[in-house]
Parts: C-alpha cells; structure tokens; sequence
C-alpha cells in the first residue's frame, strides 16, 4: 500500500524533514503550488509526486511535467488529452492515472457517476501513453470514520465490475484520508491519502 503524504499548504522547509523522516511519495491538490515544490525537491532521494486534486484541461501539460501520478481525473475528454501531451513529453514513459468517482452523487464533489463509469472506460479503450492505474474517490464525511466505510466498499464493488468489462483499468483503489483511512484500508485500499494526520491542521480557509 503507497501512503501518500498530502503537502498542500504545508512550507517546503517541513516537506524536506518528511522526506529525512522516510516520506517518498507526497501529494499537492494544486498545480500551481506544485509548480514551486516539485522542483525544490528534485534530486537523488527527492518524492515521487501525486495530484490528488481535480485538473483542468489548460493545467494539463504542467501537471504531466510536474507529477508522477495523477489522481482525480474526471473526464474522457482529460484522458484522451493527457494521452497525447503524455506521448509528447515524456517519451515512452508511461504515467499512471485512476479515474475519480463520484460514489455518493455528491453535487460538491467532482468525479464520474458511477453508473457512467462502464460507458467512459468503453470510450476511453485502451490508451497508449496513461496508465488506467485505478478508481479514486473521496468518503462521506459524517460523524466518524465508520461513515465512510460505505462509500469505500462501494468502490471496490464497481472496481470489480468495471475491471470486468474494460480490461484497461488497473485494480488500484485510491481511497482513506485522515479522518477515515482506517476503514478504508479494511474495505482494500491500494493507496491512502493523509495530510492533517501527519502535518497537523492547516490554517483555516484553506482546502
Ligand atoms: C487534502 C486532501 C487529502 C488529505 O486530506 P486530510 O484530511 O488532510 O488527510 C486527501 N485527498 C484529497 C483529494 C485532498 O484534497
């Protein structure tokens, strides 16, 4: 299981002491701040990175320069664009993607609706250049983490469905933050995603 240390807002003097402290893979949710991090860290022992947060289509190419993994990909039309600026830039590499969904049909949250998933992966076939790694979601936050569990188990039931019928799309599970990774590791995460549980708190107005 990759534990993905989410850095958004977090200064990059306390980013290298993650990484002295064993941290190899961060996450931001913004291009932009990832746009001054990425670089800082470069080098031998540097992170790999992960968007976490959603993408827009004049954000694509600095997101295929900047990150090793994409996470919250929400559209066919994205895919198909990240397929080609993959194909321009990173010669023969690869990059990994899962796809987001949108399991609860939450209207403040981005990602597929889960009965559109079967129909975009038939029209997304099988790219050359990204990786369909695996489904990403985020959980329902409710009184506790037990909230959650619902939302994860969802996950993994249409993973197994879709796989079933697109045999493009990995088996990997992006799901579990601070509040609910628990659960979400017991439903099959492949990937969790934490910042407040390691970073602390950050400052208010900030996502
Ligand atoms: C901020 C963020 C996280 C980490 O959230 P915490 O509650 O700080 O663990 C995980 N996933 C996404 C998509 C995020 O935006």
């Amino acid at each position: 299981m990759t534990l993905v240390a989410v850095s958004k807002t977090v200064p990059i003097d306390r980013l290298r002491a993650a990484l002295a402290a064993g941290h190899r893979v961060l996450g931001e949710n913004r291009v932009q701040e990832a746009t001054a991090k990425v670089p800082a860290l470069a080098g031998p022992g540097g992170p790999a990175w992960h968007l976490v947060g959603p993408l827009q289509a004049n954000k694509a190419r600095r997101a295929v320069e900047l990150f090793d993994v994409l996470e919250a990909i929400d559209s066919v039309a994205l895919v198909a664009r990240l397929d080609r600026l993959v194909g321009e830039l990173r010669s023969g590499r690869r990059l990994p993607i899962y796809l987001q969904v949108n399991v609860d049909q939450d209207p403040a949250k981005a990602g597929f609706e889960p009965g559109d998933l079967t129909a975009a992966l038939a029209a997304i076939g099988r790219p050359r250049n990204v990786e369909l790694t695996g489904l990403m979601t985020v959980g329902r936050v409710g009184a506790g983490p037990e909230d959650a569990r619902p939302t994860f188990r969802r996950l993994r039931e249409l993973s197994e469905q879709a796989r079933a019928a697109a045999p493009a799309l990995g088996p990997g599970l992006s799901m579990g933050m601070s509040d609910d990774f628990e659960p979400a590791i017991e439903e099959g995460a492949t990937v969790v995603r934490v910042g407040r549980a390691l970073f602390g708190e950050r400052a208010a107005g900030t996502p």
